[in-house]
């Protein structure tokens, strides 16, 4: 594609540029892994071209798309201390606009040999910049259940944060930290990172703590609550072990119907803020 500036008077639109979505809280088990693969999924189901990339040395996104661990010959560690380039570490996945990053077995020691390089926290955000224009619609980043460099390599390189949070009491604490940091973050290294919003998951309704801590939570983070919640549902536990996103596994379950919902609320969320 052209990059003369005139091509765009000459009828060409600019090559579009991705949104980045951080899917981040440091504390593990709240929905994160679920929520980045089911939203990559269902967006990419609205036909949206999506890049989910496995910033967890866990792989469990990865998994969840179908590249289990061991088989993974190239993915994220490549493109942050491999000097590989992103065209070349993305791959395929059973839906046709949802490709991935997938994490390889070396993204465990990512997090230590990150410490020794230069400018070590925006690492992820060269590696995007290198590969620009991005084609993509939505670039989803799962992140691991830590602050660590891997994480603020995440915030840095992202254009928002989407929190997955349950309706705990320690929830509550893990939400204040990640708040602290996505301060710290905007401050010093990426005045541009926004709060995409925050999805509560495996929610329970019925529960009168659960109802307290999402009226808590509401109570200072109002509008970036998301309207869609989670709910408890098996068939998102099961999918992942059978390497599919939920509606490819069983589109009728209510966790598919949910994660289809949240992505239509964040995409009409993208385009009220993008009407003038
Ligand atoms: P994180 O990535 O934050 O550690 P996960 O997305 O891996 O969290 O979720 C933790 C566990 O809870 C996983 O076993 C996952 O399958 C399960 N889980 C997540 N969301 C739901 C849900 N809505 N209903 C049932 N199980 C869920
Ligand atoms: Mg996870």
């Amino acid at each position: 594609m052209s990059k003369d500036p005139a091509a765009k008077t000459a009828g060409q639109r600019p090559a579009p540029s991705a949104r980045i979505i951080a899917i981040s809280n440091q504390k593990g088990g709240e929905g994160k892994t679920t929520t980045a693969v089911n939203l990559a999924a269902s967006l990419a189901a609205y036909e949206k071209k999506v890049l989910l990339i496995d910033l967890d040395p866990q792989g469990n996104a990865s998994s969840a798309v179908g590249y289990s661990r061991g088989e993974i010959k190239i993915g994220t560690y490549e493109l942050l201390l491999g000097g590989v380039e992103l065209k070349d570490v993305v791959q395929p996945t059973e839906l046709p606009t949802l490709q991935v990053v997938p994490a390889s077995e070396d993204l465990a020691g990512a997090e230590i040999e990150l410490v020794s390089v230069l400018s070590r926290e925006s690492v992820l955000a060269r590696a995007f910049k290198k590969a620009a224009p991005l084609t993509w619609d939505y670039v989803i980043l799962d992140c691991p259940p830590s602050l660590g460099l891997l994480t603020l390599n995440a915030l840095v390189a992202a254009d928002s944060v989407l929190i997955p949070m349950q309706a705990k009491y320690f929830s509550l604490e893990g939400l204040g930290a990640l708040t602290g940091t996505i301060g710290m973050v905007r401050d010093s290294l990426n005045a541009r990172l926004a709060v995409e919003g925050i999805v509560f998951c495996m929610l329970d309704k019925r529960t009168n703590l659960s109802q307290q801590v999402v009226a808590e939570v509401k109570q200072h983070f109002a509008e970036h609550v998301f309207e869609t919640v989670i709910p408890p549902n098996v068939r998102l536990s099961e999918s992942p072990s059978h390497g599919k996103p939920v509606l490819l596994y069983d589109i009728e379950s209510k966790g598919a119907k949910a994660y289809l919902e949240l992505a239509q609320e964040l995409l009409s969320r993208a385009e009220a803020r993008s009407r003038p």
